[in-house]
């Protein structure tokens, strides 16, 4: 059976924090994008992560990296105000600044070094922080406990609700003209320079401007464009507790409140697969810890813990090209799609519609895979 053709001005796949910030950024701008999404049996990282939106231990020796992430914390308060008046969904973004909490000597040295690496490599942007000391930490965050040795601060960071901005995304970029099929896996793409037709979910789709925002599903559907976007997983758990009273004003790298009273305890690393499972060793290591920082969490429950996968890049930077056989054809990702929305929706889209990516993210290009592997 044949299938009537639909056409678009883009088609972005991949309905996730990354994918849904494209698409919503292409319709805020009246284009008409078609998000064409696998559905809740895929790897999702939007709907298992951490939901900081953070600065400060991002782009050591890539001053690219940092400014990029800068911006798009500078710009997240108007992002969540705009998705607020178009769908009246709040993200829960807020900018109170936030710490990165030492328990060791050893440990604030490390970040003391790392801050002052990114003060030097920011040049014009200029990059503040403060060191403080476990005295100084206390009267920002009474509640830190006697093994806190003190903490790096930066007023650029934030946190907001992943899930709310997701559904904001989604409900922001229908409102605007876009179209959102669920349940639509890709599985191959019929690709012409600036022209892309697929189908999926039953129908047939066509535009000029193709996105893969598939998160780690943008490895398989790179070659069907000639794209390499060498991403793995890269597990992360995390530990909710029950509601409690507030006593944490601003977001850690480690542990966080959220605006119901949760707490969330998170930051861990390991290269598991594909396995998103929890395991008791990390659950108890970061349990450990946080009770460590903040005692009073010494009695709390634990609600739920739950492992995602990050989508890495082999050098952990976000991968920003378009494809030179498939001009309109683009890839965005990263691993940090939260602290990135506010960047994909307001710029990166503008680029697509633009056709063509700006000198400041010529740094993310794959060109720089290739030039590894033939070194
Ligand atoms: C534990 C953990 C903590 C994190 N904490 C933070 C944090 O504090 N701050 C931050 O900024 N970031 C954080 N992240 C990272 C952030 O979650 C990710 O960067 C972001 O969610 C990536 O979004 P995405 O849209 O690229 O991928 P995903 O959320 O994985 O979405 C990809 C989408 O593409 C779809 N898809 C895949 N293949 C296909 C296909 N062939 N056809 C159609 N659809 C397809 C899938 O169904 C899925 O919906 C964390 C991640 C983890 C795992």
């Amino acid at each position: 059976m044949k299938h009537a053709m639909a056409e678009f001005d883009a088609i972005v796949i991949g309905g996730g924090l990354v994918g849904a910030a494209v698409a919503y950024g292409l319709a805020r701008r009246g284009q008409k994008p078609l998000v064409l999404d696998e559905g809740d049996i895929a790897h999702r990282a939007s709907r298992g992560n951490f939901g900081l939106v953070w600065v400060q231990s991002k782009g050591f020796g890539v001053p690219e990296y940092q400014r990029w992430t800068r911006r798009s914390s500078e710009d997240w308060a108007e992002f969540s105000r705009e998705l607020l008046e178009a769908t009246g969904i709040a993200s829960g973004h807020e900018r109170p600044g936030g710490v990165t909490i030492c328990l060791t000597e050893d440990e604030l040295e490390k970040r003391r070094q790392k801050m002052a690496q990114l003060h030097l490599e920011a040049g014009e942007t200029n990059f503040e922080y403060e060191i403080l000391g476990h005295d100084e930490l206390k009267k920002l965050l009474p509640a830190i406990g006697p093994d806190v040795v003190g903490a790096t601060y930066t007023r650029y960071d934030g946190h907001a609700n992943p899930l709310y901005t997701l559904r904001a995304l989604h409900a922001g970029l229908v409102k605007l003209g876009g179209r959102y099929v669920p349940n639509a896996r890709v599985e191959a793409i019929r690709a012409a320079p600036n022209h892309f037709t697929i189908n999926a979910g039953g129908a047939t789709f066509a535009a000029p401007r193709l996105v893969l925002g598939a998160g780690l599903g943008n490895k398989e559907l790179g070659e069907m464009v000639g794209l390499d976007v060498p991403v793995r997983p890269v597990r992360g758990q995390i530990i909710v507790t029950e509601r409690m009273q507030p006593f944490l004003p601003l977001p850690t790298l480690m542990i966080r409140q959220t605006v119901e009273g949760t707490i969330m305890i998170g930051e861990s690393r390991e290269e598991a697969g594909f396995d998103d499972t929890t395991s008791v060793e990390i659950v108890h290591t970061l349990a450990e810890r946080a009770v460590k920082t903040f005692p009073v969490l010494r009695h709390a429950k634990i609600v739920r813990t739950w492992g995602a996968l990050r989508v890495m890049s082999a050098d952990g930077l976000p991968v920003y090209e378009q494809s030179k056989d498939f001009p309109g054809a683009f890839v965005c990702t990263c691993h940090s799609g939260v602290t990135l929305a506010a960047a994909h929706a307001l710029h990166y889209a503008k680029y697509v519609i633009d056709g063509a990516l700006p000198p400041e993210l010529a740094r993310f290009s794959t060109r720089r895979f290739h030039v590894r592997a033939a070194a």
